[in-house]
């Protein structure tokens, strides 16, 4: 007698991304609820699983979906307003525009625009690396509704700096900082049906004290939960942490003892030999974002040790930043970045090649999420989170045995994706999203970045005067 099913989604191509990287031609998976009963040949699935519905992904590649390890939820407003500038005026700028033109339903729109831009390029899960202390409920809101995965860590900081020198939100008190996040973590992780979970996030190594950062630490551990932080940035970075510490930010984490499996420390671009080493030690996760580092200038690629981080097996996953950073969403351009761009700056074609980009953005990101046993891969008992891309676009014909995984890598981008599977549920079909009104939300946004815009040209004309009429 045959099993029940949800879902039974057939495709030309059903690349799994699991231990044996089984790549099934003709195959299928099966969705119960919010999890996969069976992935394998199409006639041996359709001959144990009746389901409810089945849908014919002829001429597509199912996979599953990708793990976007950073963004920003508060950056769709700033998108294109805040390019090229040197790390300390690009923090200022960025969070001048955010916490001072935000509000309650401004996150809300800001955070449907994240997972919307996200969804329809084949990201299911990501990490919001600095929820708006305040307006937390819009961003929950916001995920919960538009049927996305996030870890949406609560931005902390409590050193007045530089980089905070803008900053009205968030409080800088180390004590308050810590009783309201940890007030956070109870109130909303595990929300949207288990979707959301509600991670910390001491913003930047140079604006945390050891205090918060411990604090940090603990309310991760307690509540079973990530620390996700920006680190290693860049050299400005590295000099202002050195200047305020006296230390490399990671042999800093190492001395307080806070570098664990948890520990999601991002961009890491200027990592000494000893700091692979004690990321690599401790289980601690590095993510990469080498659109941002592009775009930035900040030597992620040039100096960076990805490529060392990887053969160190330290886990690395990908992320693409905010649209404040590297402008764009889709995890796919993210991935091509990786398997090419080191390539060129060292001078070696060997270097990171497009499956092991890929596993980046999936096994590597689901493991630096914490949720290796749970996303990643498509395999039994795992969550059913999986993307469709057509294979019968110009960006893919010819394609065959031989090209699939270059031409996923290299050729194709997340315009190719027309179907998302978010825990077990259909949340975009046909290319069109099912869980927002996509025109609404599009006009709503075009309709209310007028005061983005003032505050960018008000901030150029005060401080950074030389921004101004850059073409
Ligand atoms: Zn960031």
């Amino acid at each position: 007698m045959k099993q029940r099913a949800d879902l039974l989604v057939d495709a030309e191509v059903v690349l799994t991304m699991d231990a044996e990287e089984r790549i099934l031609l003709g195959g299928s998976v099966a969705v119960l609820a919010d999890r996969i009963v069976a992935v394998g040949d199409r006639s041996s699935v359709h001959g144990d699983f009746d389901a409810d519905r089945v849908i014919d992904a002829g001429d597509h590649l199912v996979m599953p979906g990708l793990v976007n390890t950073h963004t920003h939820l508060f950056g769709p407003f700033t998108r294109g307003l805040v390019n090229d500038l040197s790390f300390t005026p690009w923090i200022q700028k960025k969070f001048y525009l955010t916490s001072k033109g935000l509000n309650e339903e401004t996150y809300y729109l800001s955070t449907l625009m994240g997972c919307l831009d996200m969804l329809k390029t084949g990201t299911t899960t990501f990490v919001d690396c600095g929820t708006c202390q305040g307006l937390e409920e819009s961003a929950v809101r916001g995920v919960v509704e538009a049927g996305s995965r996030a870890m949406l860590s609560r931005t902390m900081a409590d050193i007045q700096d530089d980089l905070a020198e803008f900053l009205d939100r968030p409080g800088m008190d180390t004590e308050q900082n810590l009783r309201e996040t940890e007030a956070y973590v109870k109130e909303f992780d595990q929300s949207g049906d288990g979707r959301i979970r509600a991670w910390v996030c001491p913003i930047q190594v140079s604006s945390v004290s050891d205090d918060l950062a411990l604090g940090a630490m603990e309310i991760a551990q307690k509540y079973d939960v990530g620390f996700a932080i920006h680190s290693n940035v860049d050299r400005e970075d590295i000099a202002n942490h050195h200047t305020l510490f006296g230390l490399r930010p990671i042999e800093r984490f190492h001395k307080l003892g806070i570098l664990n499996e948890r520990f999601l420390g991002t961009h890491m671009g200027w990592l000494s030999d000893l700091e692979v080493q004690l990321l690599r030690d401790s289980g601690a996760s590095a993510v990469h974002c080498p659109s941002a580092s592009m775009k930035g200038g900040y030597g992620a690629i040039s100096k960076g040790k990805f490529p060392e981080l990887l053969q160190e097996e330290v886990t690395v996953g990908l992320g693409t930043d905010g649209p404040a950073a590297s402008c764009y969403h889709d995890m796919f351009r993210e991935v091509y970045l990786a398997a090419t761009a080191h390539k060129e700056a060292r001078l070696d074609h060997t270097l990171i090649s497009p499956y092991q980009a890929l596993k980046m953005a999936t096994h590597g990101s689901a493991k630096a999420v914490l949720m290796a046993d749970e996303i990643g891969s498509l395999e039994v008992g795992k969550k059913a989170d999986l993307i469709a891309l057509d294979l019968m676009r110009p960006e893919w014909v010819p394609w065959h045995e031989d090209n699939l995984i270059s031409n996923l890598v290299y050729s194709s981008t997340g315009s190719s994706v027309d179907l998302v599977i978010v825990d077990g549920r259909i949340v975009v079909e046909d290319s069109c999203i099912l869980t927002i009104d996509e025109q609404w939300l599009l006009r709503e946004m075009q309709g209310k970045v007028a005061p983005f815009v003032q505050l960018s040209r008000e901030w150029d004309q005060k401080f950074w005067p030389q921004a101004r009429g850059r073409l």
